[in-house]
């Protein structure tokens, strides 16, 4: 082990011995049951006499945040709750540079989601807030077996980086699963990345500098937001009405903003849940042909569809290298693994490899030969299939729950696949009203001001993840937030929308 020692240092060596531990021990980074090497080690170690050790740890037991045992050795206690140290808490004022930071407010914000998601003290919290599927149903002995498989089959070579776009055979079988949704790309046009956002983060990267303008639909996926805020760009939206982008308002905005990128998610869009019409689909195509603009479509739970028909994806009708699609192994298996996909032709495929490789070296090459096993073997499409079973008869499920349990005012629109419901709240009230009394129901929703590029926005609407929870939850979670909107609409008049 290593301790710094200052011998020119007032402070004894066997203060310095047990000033570190001391230090350790009271910022959790020794956590309890942590064995501290034994005297004989350490004095070895540190090139100091034993008694010293002996006496810097005796110390130590003396004030109760060790015990010896013996025979055993040394082992640190849970220090009692009032000596700890903040985790934020340097020994002095953190240095220029950190307060600078700090006061130019140049430091990314908390993820609004993850706040939603706090469930205050209820005993027994039922969540809304995830912008996830049920973990319940990953298939992790099934992967378990994959992965197995892979490492005898692999051995070393799915421990290396491997290819910079990402393993041959995963994307060859990409390449057949798209081709199976009408989109036509070919293996060498797919570039495997760490998850679909970071997907949206390389086309940034890549194509943006601070000050550019991005066009989104309003509202939008809350990460892409946050994104775009960190990469300083100017957020221009679009509505969404029951048909997605309000296609029909964005001739005026490419003339006047000349935006360098246009984000979309056409499909069971974040967070309303709505799929772009046909007609709109090929206008915004047309459109963004005609200004230049290069399109990003987030495909992210584009296989999730329960009913209806699906509409043509917009890379499908791209002829080439104007729309960079994007999409995810996250929602429709496990977010953990970390495996997304870019898809697009032309230079700016090579463009978005050498970013890769410059920002991440590889994606998991463990992982990427797992999925493509997985998917090979037909596993994934089962997976799929009664994923989609499942996820359907929850929609069902809280559509039915809130007719029930909900005022007749909130209006809901079914989404026909995806993960989420959206809600708009009676006139008199908004999420801020109301948050605090459904975490006090115990239920938690994403509040809609997330989902929008500038606050107040949002506050008549709420997110719902129908996906998350069993139908017993479900229908329980409806009851507790039909009393929650009762209670805030008792409460007195808000005018704050
Ligand atoms: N796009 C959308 C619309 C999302 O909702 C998410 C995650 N919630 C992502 C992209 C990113 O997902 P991942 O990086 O896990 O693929």
């Amino acid at each position: 082990m290593r301790i710094l020692l200052d011998r020119q240092s007032d402070a004894s060596l066997y203060q310095q011995i047990y000033t570190h531990f001391r230090q350790g021990i009271l910022s959790g980074s020794l956590p309890p049951d942590t064995r501290l090497p034994s005297t004989r080690q350490l004095a070895r170690d540190l090139g100091v006499n034993r008694i010293t050790v002996e006496t810097a740890y005796g110390d130590l037991e003396a004030e109760g945040l060790v015990a010896s045992k013996i025979g055993s050795g040394t082992y640190v206690l849970p220090p009692s709750p009032q000596l700890l140290i903040p985790v934020d808490e340097p020994d002095g004022p953190w240095p220029l540079w950190q307060r600078d930071l700090q006061a130019q407010g140049d430091l990314p914000g908390k993820n609004h989601l993850e706040e939603a998601a706090k469930s205050g003290s209820h005993p027994n919290p039922i969540a809304f807030a995830g912008g996830i599927g049920d973990p319940r149903l990953f298939p992790v002995d099934d992967y378990r077996k994959v992965i197995q498989a892979v490492l005898r089959r692999d051995g070393m070579a799915a421990l290396e980086y491997g290819e910079r776009n990402g393993y041959a055979p995963l994307r060859a079988t990409i390449a057949h699963v798209l081709a199976s949704q009408g989109i036509t790309v070919r293996p060498e046009n797919i570039l495997v990345t760490a998850g679909s956002q970071q997907a949206l983060t390389l086309v940034c990267q890549l194509l943006l500098k601070p000050g550019d303008t991005i066009l989104v639909e309003t509202p939008t996926y809350a990460g892409a937001l946050d994104l775009f805020r960190l990469f300083h760009l100017k957020i221009v939206g679009i509505p969404v009405d029951g048909h997605g982008m309000q296609v029909e308002k964005l001739e005026k905005i490419l003339q006047h903003q000349h935006p360098k990128l246009l984000y979309t998610i056409p499909n069971f869009h974040n967070p309303t849940g709505t799929c772009l019409s046909t007609p709109r689909r090929r206008q915004l195509l047309a459109l963004a042909d005609r200004y230049n603009v290069p399109i990003l479509e987030d495909d992210f739970v584009g296989d999730l569809r329960y009913d209806g028909r699906t509409q043509p994806a917009l890379k499908s009708l791209d002829p080439g290298g104007r729309v960079i699609y994007t999409s995810t192994f996250s929602k429709m298996l496990m977010p953990g693994l970390r495996v997304g996909f870019l898809a697009v032709e032309g230079p700016v495929y090579e463009g978005l490899v050498n970013t890769k490789r410059i920002v991440d070296l590889a994606t998991s090459s463990l992982h990427q030969r797992a999925i493509e096993s997985y998917v090979t073997v037909g596993s994934y499409q089962a997976h799929l299939r009664r994923t989609c079973q499942v996820y359907r008869r929850r929609r069902d499920g809280m559509v039915l729950a809130i007719h029930r349990h909900l005022p007749g005012e909130v209006q809901v629109d079914p989404p026909q696949g995806g993960l989420f419901m959206w809600l708009r709240l009676p006139d008199s009230l908004s999420t801020q009203k109301l948050q605090p009394l459904a975490v006090e129901e115990g239920v938690t929703f994403t509040p809609g001001h997330s989902f929008f590029p500038y606050s107040p926005d949002g506050e008549a609407y709420l997110r719902l993840n129908f996906a998350m929870q069993p139908p017993e939850a479900i229908e329980e979670g409806m009851r507790r937030l039909g009393k929650a909107i009762r209670k805030a609409a008792a409460l007195p008049q808000d005018h704050s929308r």
